[in-house]
């Protein structure tokens, strides 16, 4: 298996050669050359497979240079019935026949990212191991990403972590998630700013060419095409947990920000996957639902960004998404780099003459979007029904999955957090607090690790300076 870049500008590479790397050198995203298909026997023998074995049949698929037995080895340290509560790791909930939850929040940070977060870090680990290298992790965070990135990558062999957040601008649970963790590796930098200073902090280091190659900085954003493998696996999973057998097509309703998990379903259906729709959730900031709806692609602006209850999909261009675009091209990567060229400079792109709009229902996508009003009933409502509580996010997956339910065609609606994370709008919505897991009682009394720094990008790397080599 090779990658190569959705702009054309990269000679193909192998997975590990692509592992630790963020954008492709020509700006565009790294992608398999072509997807593999699984044949209807295949699909068959993996019905009753475990996640774990499940997962290597998936991932040994895309990643063909690491040696089967290492990649076997990584995946059953990653999949763990400890490290994700329970064995079957992505645990479908039924809310009336034809109604699923698929629970992908179960990891150490009680949201979906986990499942490739986890992965992420031993991958790394193993690679960092074989060839001797170092790596510095430079992240911003405003919740989920952070935490997720610091859960996965703690006490990992030659990996550090510099994780910078809006210093007073998380939830307490949030912050405590982050700042209690006291592995050596792990460093905390509370900036006194907004989110925004935080990226453009990361910004300016990652374009500091000479300081990148010298300090091993890496990133772990979303675009990293592992992670998208890693989520592929649950999608098969959630469909064998919903079906007796593989006639059978489901839909999966997907809350949406930068494309990540909608896209690893629609690598999945490409992959042969029978999936009939792929439902696209956005809340306020609908950048996403406008385009499926009206091809009209119109990245916004910080500025135009909503803060909302739901504020994992608050996002102003959605990084993924170039990848759908890649493939709805027919793969014709001179055309997405015409397109790019305007998103680039914060410009839309309109597909809604062209022949590729009508093309998109090939794909199986269709969308819509929540808000705060919507997604609190729905939460209500939910829970009312089934006695079933769900965290903001999934709301807004199930408000938008339900209004294109189909009789006959099972929907699983991806569980992406926790309500515990929301305590707030559970608050509004049922009148009272969710319940706490058991490890995460006393959570905010711990004792916390962190820096305070101003938002001034040489203060950033004089940190990074100090404390980012083998001490
Ligand atoms: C990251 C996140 C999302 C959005 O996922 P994408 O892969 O960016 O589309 C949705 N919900 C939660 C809770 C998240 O953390």
């Amino acid at each position: 298996m090779r990658y190569i870049s959705t702009r054309g500008g990269m000679p193909p590479k192998t997975f590990s050669e692509i592992l630790l790397s963020g954008l492709s050198p020509d700006g565009g995203l790294a992608i398999p050359e072509v997807y593999p298909r699984v044949t209807a026997v295949e699909l068959h023998a993996w019905r009753d497979l475990s996640y774990q074995a499940l997962a290597f049949e998936i991932l040994s698929r895309f990643i063909d240079d690491i040696p089967a037995q290492d990649l076997r080895k990584i995946i059953n340290k990653t999949y763990t019935a400890e490290i994700f509560g329970s064995a079957d790791i992505t645990p479908l909930k039924t809310l009336e026949p034809g109604l699923h939850v698929l629970g992908l929040s179960n990891g150490p940070t009680l949201a979906f990212k986990d499942i490739a977060m986890q992965l992420l870090g031993n991958l790394f680990e193993y690679q960092l191991t074989k060839t001797g290298g170092e790596l510095n992790i430079l992240g911003a965070t405003s919740g989920d990403t952070g935490s997720s990135a610091e859960y996965a990558m703690r006490g990992k062999h030659g990996i550090r972590v510099f994780m910078l957040s809006p210093l007073g601008k998380m939830s307490r649970f949030q912050t405590a998630q982050m700042f209690s963790l006291q592995d050596k590796n792990i460093f905390n930098i509370a900036i006194r700013g907004v989110f925004d200073d935080c990226q453009d902090i990361v910004k300016a280091v990652s374009n500091d060419h000479a300081f990148k190659e010298s300090r091993h900085i890496g990133t772990v954003n979303s675009i990293n095409w592992a992670r998208i493998v890693a989520q592929v696996v649950y999608y098969f999973k959630g469909y064998f947990a919903a079906t007796k057998t593989n006639d059978e097509q489901v839909s999966f309703a997907v809350p949406s920000g930068n494309f990540g998990n909608i896209c690893a379903g629609h690598v999945a259906r490409m992959m042969g996957l029978p999936i009939k729709r792929l439902i696209l959730a956005t809340n306020e900031n609908d950048v996403l639902d406008e385009f499926f709806r009206t091809g009209v692609y119109r990245p916004r602006t910080t500025f135009e960004t909503q803060h909302t209850s739901s504020p994992s999909m608050d996002i102003s261009k959605a990084s993924n998404f170039e990848r759908f675009i890649f493939d709805l091209t027919g793969r014709n990567a001179q055309q997405v780099k015409e397109l790019w060229s305007a998103v680039d400079q914060g410009k839309p792109f309109d597909l809604l003459q062209t022949p590729l709009f009508a093309k998109i229902q090939d794909f199986g996508f269709v969308s819509g979007s929540s808000n705060h009003a919507a997604r609190i009933e729905t939460i209500r409502d939910i829970h009312q029904r089934y006695r079933v509580l769900v965290d903001t996010h999934t709301a807004d997956g199930l408000k938008v999955g339900q209004a294109h339910r189909e009789t006959g065609v099972p929907l699983i609606c991806l569980e992406t957090a926790l309500p515990v994370k929301f305590a707030e709008s559970i608050q509004e919505a049922i009148g009272r607090e969710p319940e706490r897991p058991a490890d995460f009682e006393n959570l905010e009394d711990l004792p916390q690790r962190f820096v305070v720094k101003d938002a001034d990008v040489e203060a950033v790397k004089a940190y990074i300076d100090e404390f980012g080599r083998a001490q």
